[in-house]
């Protein structure tokens, strides 16, 4: 008999109910209780439609104000001191100062530190734990969702965060190993359980992703213990471990299902191994077999086979992970081209595979469903929309000729020197300008049709001009356009590269109530028209100074898409590389001298074990120099990174062998340049000097200091000067009394 569950379910609403009502709380538009009925009413729908869906087990406590492992805070009561929290049940108003910070006159403190989740596009926020940290119950939110499911019918399985997931996401704030806390923390999770379980419910599902890791041996010694510990509490309820987005290592695997849980999920559609765990396993499964993270429709009769072939008794079947990274419905899209839609699932229809593939082999039914999937997926593969020869022939050209660059960086660098005539320590910016409300309303009207196509470049013309004024007077010595034409770094090349899609519906959360609509890569990328051409040249056009060409890198358009599954990722990168190519050689023929490559999101698509590390950052850098290598020795490649630990990923950096490089230090007050103390960073490097995601402006004095302090491990004659990333989100005012003090620290740092 199977079993279909959901092992979480999207929060945010199908119309991003809770977001809106979220942004008017927080601006006092609506009062607590108001708030509280959208989340009530988001999740009595969300409960209707599992069961509507057919959903055996029907989740609870997946629901969440901000972030689940914010959640878990509150639960576990592990505020931090600065919050000023009574110690009683943490209210809204401490729940909402640890997600976004508070500036009243009572509480002036910044919010918790976010990170992303795994190596999804979700950021959580990160518990700080002390070396004496104490945990207490301290949230009734889990238990008062189940009873209001239960209000309404469904005897839920709650979800909690596991102790191993939480202690290991969290920061020890005294430099502690927060596992040291595993003891101190148990207890707590055991009444959790209890309370659960003296409620009446039949399954509790606790989430341990975290099992998918390398894990060191104190720690895998310590798993088996800590679920039997679990599972003593549990009486008559049943315990289900979820691990998911990847496989369970051979030694993590002998201890969970060593265990006494009474089942196990699995993250089927990642990774290998966990295929071998599933015949004739000692404990109830969950098999994670619908792609939880991806929209595209299962190959339902290879699932069916699968588990035809490797399941004799009860078993659970489920997506891969939480749905919370898929869209919610497919139903609501309105945009993707019909032809395209036909391909895809979102969570909503997710369930209704799941609950094809449990009604074939058990009930021989649903046949006809079933032959409708396979003619989908069959029209898919065969779609003259997905392939394109000449992309695929492109891509079996890669060689030394085409990732490498004429010369070498010493020689390049002599060349250049010597023609771009820059001072030392040139300053510079990561390429956006404040997109201040009349660009916004601007690029909405043009959308809607409310602007013709020749205003609304002029309009965007005459930003670009004031941009290239403004920084002109403040003295900054390589200049931008502004990326005023642009909404989003991704979305803007994605609209204009054959082989991508957009949806309408598509949102997924990224943290709190931001939610992001990645594009659909859905076929061979390749670019049909120059991109950007046309903006910088405008530009190079209005000033004697070089402006730099500004364009997004190959990985980072990848990572921050719905990737096609039907070919190795590898492959959609090197494609998207060579349209970022063509893009390159354009700027380069119309006289741009520099361009600049951004990928922030290298480092977040670093696979999730250190043994695929490698073969990851081996394609990723080739890719970027795909993109870059066609220039001449006379054209200077720029490359920017922000936001992500780069210490393990140094030497791949210098590999991508970008003349330049822009990279976030100052939030850590350029903790990264002690990396610089071990490796000696060959090329030209600029060290973002002040935090462009705060209002708050920076005396030149700090930003000289931080000059100075890169100048000891820094060839100085190789620094730039520069902020950490792009300026869009900055009012002007502070944007202009930051560079100006930027500027000024430069110059005198030259006098020295
Ligand atoms: N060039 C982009 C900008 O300035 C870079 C953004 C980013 O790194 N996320 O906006
Ligand atoms: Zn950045």
């Amino acid at each position: 008999m199977i079993k279909v569950a959901t092992i979480g379910y999207p929060r945010i609403g199908p119309k991003r109910e809770l977001k809106k009502a979220l942004e008017q709380f927080w601006k006092g538009e609506i009062q607590e209780n108001e708030l509280q009925n959208v989340a009530k009413d988001l999740r009595k729908k969300n409960w209707q439609t599992q069961k509507d869906n057919g959903v055996d087990l029907i989740s609870s406590n997946d629901f969440s104000f901000y972030d689940h492992v914010l959640d878990a805070i509150c639960l576990l009561g592990a505020v931090p001191k600065r919050y000023k929290w009574d110690g009683n049940e943490v209210n809204l108003k401490t729940y909402f100062a640890m997600a976004r910070g508070s500036q009243t006159a009572e509480l002036d403190v910044p919010a918790l530190e976010m990170t992303k989740w795994f190596d999804t596009n979700y950021h959580y926020l990160v518990p700080e734990l002390s070396k004496d940290q104490n945990f207490k119950l301290s949230s009734n939110k889990p238990f008062a969702e189940y009873e209001e499911a239960k209000a309404a019918g469904y005897n839920t399985k709650p979800i909690i965060l596991g102790p191993l997931s939480f202690l290991l996401l969290a920061k020890g704030i005294d430099g502690n190993k927060t596992i040291n806390l595993l003891s101190k923390i148990l207890p707590v999770y055991k009444d959790i359980i209890k309370k659960f379980s003296e409620l009446g419910a039949e399954w509790i599902q606790i989430d341990e992703p975290i099992l998918v890791k390398d894990l060191d041996t104190d720690v895998v010694s310590q798993i088996k213990n800590t679920l039997n510990e679990l599972k003593a509490a549990a009486g008559k309820s049943k315990i289900l471990v979820a691990t998911y987005f990847e496989d369970l290592n051979e030694d993590v695997k002998q201890e969970v299902f060593g265990s006494n849980v009474d089942a196990i999920h699995l993250d089927l559609v990642r990774g290998t191994k966990n295929k071998n765990y599933v015949k004739n396993s000692n404990k109830q499964l969950s098999l994670g077999v619908v792609d939880g993270r991806n929209v595209w429709k299962s190959n339902l009769q290879e699932k069916i086979d699968f588990i035809k072939s490797n399941i004799s008794n009860d078993v659970i079947i489920s997506s891969s992970c939480p749905l919370l990274h898929t869209p919610y419905d497919l139903d609501l899209e309105q945009k993707v081209p019909a032809e395209i839609k036909r391909w895809l699932s979102f969570s909503k229809q997710k369930l209704q595979e799941l609950n094809v593939i449990k009604n074939v082999i058990d009930n021989n039914s649903h046949q006809e469903e079933l032959n409708k999937n396979t003619a989908d997926v069959q029209d898919r593969k065969t779609s003259k929309l997905i392939h394109d020869d000449k992309v695929k022939d492109r891509i079996k050209t890669i060689n030394k000729s085409i990732t490498e660059r004429k010369s070498s960086y010493v020689e390049r660098a002599k060349i250049q020197k010597g023609i771009f005539g820059l001072p030392k320590f040139p300053t510079t910016t990561i390429g956006s300008f404040p997109q201040t409300t009349d660009v916004r309303q601007a690029r909405a009207k043009f959308k809607r049709g409310e602007l013709d196509e020749k205003s609304y470049n002029k309009f965007l013309e005459d930003k670009t001009i004031d941009a290239i004024r403004k920084q002109e007077e403040m003295g900054i010595d390589v200049i931008v356009h502004g990326e005023f034409e642009r909404n989003d770094m991704v979305e803007y090349f994605g609209e204009q590269l054959n082989g991508f899609t957009f949806t309408s519906s598509g949102f997924v959360q990224s943290y709190g109530s931001r939610c992001v609509k990645p594009p659909i890569i859905f076929g061979n990328v390749s670019r049909p028209n120059p991109m950007t051409v046309r903006w910088s040249k405008f530009a190079q056009e209005q000033t004697k100074q070089i402006v730099k060409g500004m364009l997004t890198g190959p990985i980072t358009i990848l990572q921050w898409s719905f990737v096609r599954d039907d070919q190795p990722r590898k492959y959609t990168a090197q494609e998207i590389g060579f349209a970022i190519r063509d893009e390159v050689e354009d700027l380069e023929k119309n006289g741009i001298r520099m361009i600049q490559i951004d990928e922030p999101a290298l480092r977040e698509g670093l696979p999730l074990k250190r043994k695929d590390w490698k073969e990851y950052l081996n394609w990723s850098v080739d890719c970027f120099k795909i993109s870059a290598a066609v220039v001449k020795n006379e054209t200077q490649i720029h490359t920017h990174m922000c936001y992500a630990e780069f210490e393990d990923i140094i030497d791949s950096i210098a590999a991508l062998d970008a003349d330049v490089i822009s990279i976030e230090t100052s939030r850590s007050r350029m903790e990264l340049l002690t990396t610089f103390e071990k490796f000696k960073y060959p090329n030209e490097i600029g060290p973002g000097v002040y935090d462009i995601h705060s209002p708050r402006v920076p005396s030149a004095d700090e930003m000289k200091q931080l000059i100075q302090k890169a100048s000891k491990l820094i060839d100085p004659t190789r620094i730039w000067v520069n902020p950490d990333c792009g300026l869009k989100t900055r009012a002007w005012p502070e944007t202009i009394d930051a560079l100006s003090k930027m500027v000024l620290a430069a110059k005198e740092l030259r006098k020295i």
